[in-house]
């Protein structure tokens, strides 16, 4: 019976992949990635020579039937474009399989965007929350944003350089003025990262900016990290 591999891969920085993900990717049968022209670059600089096949979300249904049947036999991998898969990225449907078949999962640690950027937000990082990517659209933005509003944990949302603007200035429109951070372009040469209220960032990052971004937000001015007095 195979095991299937989640092997996270850089996210800028080759240096990141670690000795193990090298390992497990040259060990398996079968690697399966989001694009196999951006990964097969990869494995060619580390000169993995395995059968490569893509998996994406909109093919994912079909694949995972496939790769049900090969895990009967050999071990397979999964790797995203870049960081760990499942994490804004496709392959949650497949472990799900996976595991109710009953196949051993294993998760090759490296990268998550979402850490780098929390461990570099200087806000409390003992209970956070994950939004990942609002929706595009304006009133949906706004309904997740209100739903959230009352968390008491530090927020890490994922953006295109494209909408960090307009994101921006939802956040502080719905969670009011707050304690926040905007990562660009972690583990890479332009790495920064920026530290401000919302208000400010809003107003530093009021032109379209280049690059990979992770928008982190702490909890409310003399709120609390801690749970609620009635909460025990
Ligand atoms: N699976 C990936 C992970 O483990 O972080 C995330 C994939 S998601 C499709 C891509 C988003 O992650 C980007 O739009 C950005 O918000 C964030 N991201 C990825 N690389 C980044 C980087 N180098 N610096 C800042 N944010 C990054």
């Amino acid at each position: 019976m195979g095991t299937l591999y989640l092997v996270a891969t850089p996210i800028g920085n080759l240096s990141d992949f670690s000795p193990r993900g090298v390992e497990t990717l040259s060990a398996v049968s079968e690697i399966y990635a989001e694009d196999t022209r951006r990964s097969g670059q990869l494995l060619t600089h580390f000169q993995i020579k395995n059968p490569l096949h893509s998996y994406y979300e909109q093919n994912e249904l079909l694949r995972i039937p496939e790769i049900m049947a090969k895990l009967a036999t050999r071990d397979i991998a999964l790797v995203s474009d870049a960081g760990t898969p499942t994490i804004s990225d496709p392959g949650f449907k497949l472990v799900r399989a996976a595991s109710s078949a009953g196949y051993k999962i294993v998760s090759i640690p490296g990268p998550v965007a979402a850490v780098l950027a929390l461990t570099s937000s200087a806000l409390p990082t003992d209970r956070f929350s994950f939004i990942g990517f609002l929706p595009k659209k304006d009133l949906a933005r706004r309904k997740v944003l209100e739903e959230i509003k009352t968390w008491r944990s530090t927020l890490i949302f994922y953006e295109s350089p494209y909408r960090v603007q307009a994101t921006l200035k939802s956040l502080l429109e719905v969670l009011g003025d707050r304690p926040a951070s905007v990562s660009r372009e972690l583990t890479k040469l332009h790495e920064e990262t920026v530290r401000g209220e919302l208000s400010e960032l809003l107003a530093i990052f009021s032109k379209s900016v280049k690059g990979e971004i992770t928008i982190v937000v702490g909890v409310k001015e003399n709120g609390s990290s801690e749970p609620p007095a009635d909460a025990a």
